[in-house]
């Protein structure tokens, strides 16, 4: 029961009929070097990666965050993920890790080593920052142009839009750009003007009394929390909607959140400098039902 842990794991080919995958595993000691120099994940950023949350012992959303691995596979043309395998995997560094309290355990499949082995893969987990000061305060957010018309996953499949790839410097980019203007956080737009996503998670706005989220075109992920707020949302009967949203739209929000695995859901509480609405008992409420998942 100790953290940081580390699994190196062969990846097995999609449809192996394999059911045990325990010699697939290598625990590592997390400060040991791990990787080859030749990895193209840490030289080309070329491999896509998944954080899921593990709350008081329950790997949140294993399901979904398997299924958009796999969706980011394909759009990088990466062996498919043995699903079997991955589950295991996770499964094993759950019963491996502390019991109680959060856990980011992020999991990663590599294009591999240059002329060595390929792909490669490996799950990390660590203790989650403490996030109850920005649940509990919000975030405040700037807009920033992502660069892309709306559509371009479309045109321009080899940009990997859509993809959870490792090439994050553009996302962390934009968080200090953020920093720089006084903010915290960021909402990317396309240059036409429609709402995208942050850097590190899904937005969501209420608009008269519905909750809307950008649909999850190529361009955007589809994100596994806001797939769990909209869950919560119409088991209370509540209308949510996916559809191309307007920075206009956004300014005119009733509330905003920022949604993600690890941080949850937070509120946005400026926008671009001015102050913003925000539903802050809303908020706690859809924290503490994100929190009480078991699945
Ligand atoms: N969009 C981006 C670009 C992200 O990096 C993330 C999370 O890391 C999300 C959306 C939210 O996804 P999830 O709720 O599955 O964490």
């Amino acid at each position: 029961m100790r953290l940081p842990f580390t699994l190196l794991i062969d990846p097995v080919p999609a449809d192996s009929l394999q059911q045990d995958f325990d010699l697939t595993f290598h625990e590592m000691d997390s400060s040991a070097p791990a990787l080859r120099v030749g990895e193209l994940s840490t030289q080309r950023g070329d491999g896509i990666f998944e954080t899921l949350a593990v709350v008081n012992g329950y790997p949140q959303e294993v399901e979904p965050h398997i299924t958009r691995l796999r969706n980011s596979a394909r759009i990088c043309e990466l062996p498919m993920p043995n699903v079997q395998q991955w589950r295991a995997a996770i499964a094993y560094a759950v019963s491996r890790v502390p019991q109680r309290g959060e856990i980011a355990l992020r999991f990663v499949l590599s294009r591999g080593v240059e002329h060595g082995p390929a792909p490669t893969a490996w799950l990390h987990a660590v203790a989650a920052a403490d996030f109850s000061i920005v649940r509990a305060n919000g975030v405040r957010v700037i807009t920033l142009d992502r660069g892309y018309p709306r559509g371009v996953a479309e045109r321009a499949p080899w940009l990997l839009m859509g993809a959870k790839t490792l090439s994050y410097a553009v996302n962390m980019a934009a968080i200090r750009e953020a920093r720089r203007r006084g903010a915290d956080d960021t909402i990317f737009l396309t240059t036409d003007g429609f709402v995208m996503e942050g850097p590190t998670s899904s937005v969501v706005l209420r608009l008269g009394g519905e909750y809307v989220t950008p649909a999850p075109s190529g361009a955007i992920l589809h994100g596994t929390t806001q797939q769990s707020m909209f869950d919560y949302l119409r088991a209370q009967g509540v209308a949510v909607q996916y559809r191309d949203v307007t920075v206009e739209e956004l300014r005119q929000a009733d509330a905003a959140w920022l949604v993600s695995s690890v941080r949850l859901a937070v509120s946005v509480v400026a926008l671009d400098g001015d102050p913003f609405p925000a539903d802050q008992a809303f908020t706690d409420a859809l924290n503490a039902y994100l929190l009480a998942r078991t699945s």
